[in-house]
């Protein structure tokens, strides 16, 4: 018999607005919609997990909406009934029954390891093998989309000792405009902090191989996804010392192991959601590490439940090289946990309590709760 079965699942969407807009050269985002996902088991332990997306559908193939449909109409049914202390095997049968679907994948996970942890006693880092860091530097990305906006931004972050690990998200302009943006920025800062800069595959091959030299000579540490394709990025690869990141190509172990195949990245940007899982993120790691590729802590701009839950496999890694960017909570207006986050002297404090470790606000996320769509699910359906 097992230890407790999923009675119900329950979704339902929040969204949250954001402090600033925050620009990519794929969107603007001006609020934030989490996916949440409650998973309720016969000893009454209860798991949250989380799925959100950058921009709508402007950055992935999955919607908040879109996670939403798949729980309801395809995994939770499934789920109904079975051990929910067989994590592993329970994902990979929903793996046959529900292709790709990774955000989705994400939350439930999530859900389940949280579930697993409060049941067990232990936090989720646990589960993933022991932490091997309490505290994950954290950086911070300025997208104000102005100059003088995002060094008062950093200045702030500075003399808060929040930040000193800084984003610019690049790209929408062109390539000589945001060479000069970085250049401000970065010699303001000087050697206070570290300026890297996300490209969101917004550039080609020759516009990437003209720019990349100009952002290496403003002190730019590391391009993030600056092409969109792996074969481009490899030939970029050869060509300059820079560190070069992958982000939007890393869907997987598999997409991990073909760009490892090709030196298409020194750098990998994790991210539990994107990968697939928390699992799948782990398998990740372990390709990067096994290829001497270094690893980033990536995020979705999560809310508090998928920032939480990247923050226990973060720290379970073996090598965390360039840290992580898990400030998702922070962009958001509203603090939806009864006991906030600790960001503190650069560094986030992964919680120490069973399961996420964390215990929403449930109030608060009512109040922003979208009307009428909450749906639970169970032996009923
Ligand atoms: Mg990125």
């Amino acid at each position: 018999m097992p230890v407790a079965t999923i009675e119900r699942v329950e979704t339902s969407l929040v969204d949250l607005p954001t402090i600033r807009p925050h620009k990519l050269s794929v969107a603007t985002m001006y609020g934030q919609t989490l996916m949440l996902v409650k998973i309720y088991c016969s000893d009454g332990v209860v798991g949250i997990g989380e799925g959100t997306t950058i921009a709508g559908m402007a950055y992935g193939p999955e919607s908040p909406e879109a996670m939403k449909l798949s729980i309801d109409t395809y995994f939770a049914p499934a789920m109904i009934g079975q051990d929910a202390s067989s994590i592993q095997a329970l994902m990979a049968h929903l793996g046959k029954l529900v292709k790709v679907n990774h955000f989705a994948k994400s939350a439930l996970e999530t859900a389940l390891l949280d579930a697993q942890g409060k049941r067990l006693g232990v936090p989720v880092s646990e589960l993933l093998g022991g932490r091997r860091r309490e505290r994950l530097p954290v950086a911070w990305t300025l997208a104000s989309g102005d100059t003088a906006r995002d060094i008062a931004e950093a200045e702030e972050m500075l003399d808060r000792r929040r930040h000193r690990i800084f984003k610019l998200k690049i790209g929408a302009k062109s390539p000589e405009v945001d060479i000069k943006h970085v250049a401000e920025i970065k010699k303001v800062l000087g050697d206070r902090g570290a300026v890297r800069v996300d490209v969101n595959m917004a550039w080609s091959e020759t516009q990437a191989a003209w720019a990349i030299p100009a952002l290496a000579d403003a002190g730019c540490e590391l391009v993030e996804q600056p092409v969109a394709s792996v074969a481009a990025m490899t030939r970029l690869m050869r060509r300059f010392p820079v560190a070069l990141m992958a982000d939007e190509v890393l869907q997987g172990p598999e997409s991990a192991f073909e760009i490892a195949k090709q030196h298409g990245a020194d750098v990998f940007a994790i991210k539990i959601e994107q990968n697939g899982g928390l699992f799948a993120a782990q398998r990740v790691a372990a390709i990067a590490d096994a290829a001497g590729i270094e690893l980033y802590g990536g995020t979705m701009l999560e809310g508090a439940v998928s920032t939480i839950a990247s923050a226990h496999l973060f720290a379970s890694f073996a090598h965390l090289q360039w840290g992580t960017e898990l400030f998702g909570p922070l962009l958001i207006t509203e603090e939806i946990l009864t006991q906030p986050l600790d960001y503190s002297d650069f560094a986030l404090t992964v919680p120490r309590g069973p399961g996420l470790g964390i215990e929403l606000d449930e109030a608060k996320i009512k109040r922003f709760t979208r009307e009428g769509l909450t749906k639970t699910t169970d032996a009923r359906h």
